[in-house]
């Protein structure tokens, strides 16, 4: 929106509305970190000196002779002012009504809603993850200028608002702007005055922005010299033993955007056939786009130290909570869209980065259980993405792999190995459950025949967990089966209290009475049998053999994907003093009839489900129960 003013080449603008919200967002919520608005004004003259960078190696003229790059924060505590200047890419008119007048990120809506709803101690957080830094300008200023010159163009532009809803947009004299870059002006609230204080300003910069690759000056007054406050050495390029720790932690924190700690930090330097550096780090919180729809790798890829792209996907879709950056001496610094995709070189480097923080993930697995598990608990879920996505390594990944059983307490998790190294005598396989509840499988019937043997069962409650397991992976040549599906086999295997008997027999009249179930229930099941895997229920559903697991089933009809639903098999525990006095009861069919329909409505609630037909259910159990009553009266 414009209209004309008093002086006609001002432009008096409207932000879009959801800047506006977010902007009353900003000044109006509590913040426990206002200082993150440095890190945020920081870094954007960072990005636009090293888009200037990029920008040069196809039209130097652009650098003039002005070809380092430089940020300089000037401090004037008598006019309360804060300056933050960069002589990197600039903006010109449109970019600038562009960049600061709208939010052009998808992301926004979320980031708000999410905002809303954050603890204060979050919000730094959300503000520099989701890329609405410039606003948080607001939180600080009441007024802030920008005076913008954009590389190789001959005009200057000043933008400036209260962000109260309205900016304006004028020409300004070249002499009165940076010969090339952006200079941000803030004009502090009386309460935020202590960001003229040098001391303050430094803690700041050293804490979040140590690591910027461009080196960051200080005037601490109006007049004074510049002096370094960080010399914009990239991290990276040392050696390990050089960094501190901390030093790590907070270029973890300016590269991934978060404020945690990183849980496992991979820096290594390959020499030989391609040369390059990687430092990415593992965080120890989900980042908030861990499941966005593109599960893409952000990593940052740098040739020769230049800032190229984040989104070269170095990392697979499964290892996209990696954070950090890759450094490629050997790729040419003007890298087209295309051979992002196609170099053999990048193809090389990513499948050693690969290599190397899955191998790095395992050593700690090894040396340090606990922090690897704390891992595991973040990021498994997306780790065993690979398990199907990645079949090379799928060994790697199940190596890494971490599982809730029946062995352990729900707290601990156990790894195929020491599955493997617990199987029962004549067990071949590596038994599963899976399902959305924990609680639910848990409790589930099907694993009574499992808990007498002392046979571990995986519980797998992940939703990704449907998925990988029908890929027929096998671990140490064990394949994975499903303990609701097919026959258990579990009779070779003894069972812990050593009787003797393992094997299931039924009577001549349970075997007449599932006969008699199977009748009734004709189509509704694929087959009645008896089980060797109840114990303490009387019946569970089971899927046949060959087809897809119940529980998979069942997720993809939630999804809306359409399956043709396998009839499940019912079995039935022939011990249960339920099924053999039932078996036992001569003539009386209606009755036999309405309690093969029950037991098999209660095998489908203990899986999750409702009876088939509520309606027949209700009459059923209501002449059970009145029948009940006759009885008991005598
Ligand atoms: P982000 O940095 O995540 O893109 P910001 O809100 O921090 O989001 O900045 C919005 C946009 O404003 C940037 O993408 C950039 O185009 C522009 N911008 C901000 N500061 C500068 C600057 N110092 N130099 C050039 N462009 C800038
Ligand atoms: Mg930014």
């Amino acid at each position: 929106m414009t209209d004309t003013t008093a002086d006609a080449k001002t432009e008096n603008r409207t932000f879009e509305a959801d800047v506006s919200r977010l902007l009353h967002l900003m000044v109006h919520s509590v913040y426990s970190d206002k200082d993150v608005f440095l890190r945020e004004l920081i870094s954007n003259a960072a990005d636009a000196c090293e888009r200037l960078r990029y920008d040069a190696i196809a039209n130097p003229a652009l650098l003039g002779d002005d070809a380092k790059p430089r940020i300089t924060i000037a401090l004037d505590a008598d006019k309360r002012e804060l300056t933050i200047e960069d002589n990197g890419i600039g903006m010109n008119h449109d970019e600038l009504v562009d960049a600061l007048g709208t939010i052009a990120r998808s992301g926004t809506k979320a980031f708000m809603e999410r905002l809303e709803a954050a603890k204060a101690s979050e919000s730094a957080t959300l503000i520099g993850q989701f890329g609405v830094g410039f606003y948080s300008a607001f939180m600080v200023a009441d007024r802030v200028d920008v005076t913008s010159h954009r590389a190789g163009s001959a005009e200057a532009w000043q933008w400036s608002s209260d962000g109260k809803g309205t900016y304006t947009v004028a020409p300004v004299d070249a002499a009165s702007a940076p010969a090339r870059g952006t200079r941000v002006v803030l004009h502090l609230m009386e309460d935020a005055k202590s960001y003229t204080e040098r001391y303050n300003i430094e803690r700041i910069v050293h804490a979040n922005s140590g690591h910027v690759p461009v080196p960051i000056s200080i005037i601490e007054k109006p007049g004074a010299e510049p002096t370094e406050l960080a010399d914009g050495a990239a991290l990276w390029t040392k050696s390990r033993s050089e960094i501190k720790p901390e030093e790590y932690t907070d270029f973890y924190r300016s590269v991934a955007g978060q404020f945690d700690e990183p849980a496992l930090t991979v820096h290594f330097r390959a020499e030989g056939r391609h040369e390059f550096t990687t430092l990415a780090f593992v965080p120890s919180a989900r980042p908030f786009n861990l499941f966005d729809p593109g599960r893409k790798s952000r990593m940052k890829l740098y040739v020769k130290r230049v800032f190229i792209t984040g989104d070269a996907e170095i990392l697979p879709h499964y290892l996209r909570f990696v954070r950090g950056i890759v450094d490629s001496a050997d790729l040419p610094l003007s890298l087209s869209r295309e051979m992002i995709q196609t170099s053999p070189i990048l193809a090389a480097i990513k499948k050693s980065v690969t290599g190397r923080v899955l191998s790095d993930l395992e050593k700690l697995a090894d040396s340090d259980a606990e922090a690897y598990g704390k891992i595991w608990d973040q990021f498994g879920p997306v780790l065993k993405e690979g398990i199907y996505e990645d079949h090379e390594r799928r060994d790697t990944l199940l190596k890494l792999a971490r599982f809730r059983s029946t062995a352990q307490a729900s707290e601990t998790r156990r790894s195929l190995k020491e599955y493997v190294e617990g199987l029962k005598t004549n067990q071949t396989a590596i038994y599963y459950i899976a399902g959305e509840n924990q609680a639910q499988i848990e409790a589930s019937p099907h694993l009574e025949g499992f808990r007498a043997r002392g046979v571990e069962v995986l519980l797998l409650s992940d939703i990704v967990d449907n998925l990988w397991v029908t890929y027929n992976p096998s671990f140490d040549g064990k394949p994975f089966r499903s303990v609701t599906q097919g026959a258990a086999d579990l009779a070779a295997i003894p069972l812990l209290d050593n009787t003797t008997e393992t094997k299931p027999e039924a009577n001549e009249a349970v075997t007449d009475f599932i006969a008699f179930v199977k009748l009734t229930l004709g189509d509704a099941v694929s087959d009645v049998r008896v089980s060797d895997r109840l114990t303490d229920s009387a019946v569970c559903l089971v899927a046949p053999e060959g087809g897809p697991d119940r529980s998979l089933e069942k997720l993809l009809a939630g999804s809306g994907r359409a399956v043709p639903a396998a009839k499940p098999v019912l079995e039935i525990n022939a011990k249960h003093e339920l099924v053999t006095s039932l078996a036992a009861l001569d003539g009386d069919n209606a009755f036999k009839e309405d309690a093969a329909h029950l037991l098999y409505d209660e095998a489908r609630v203990l899986d999750g489900d409702r009876p088939a037909d509520a309606k027949a259910f209700s009459v059923r159990l209501a002449r059970l129960i009145s029948r009940g009553v006759q009885s008991a009266k005598g």
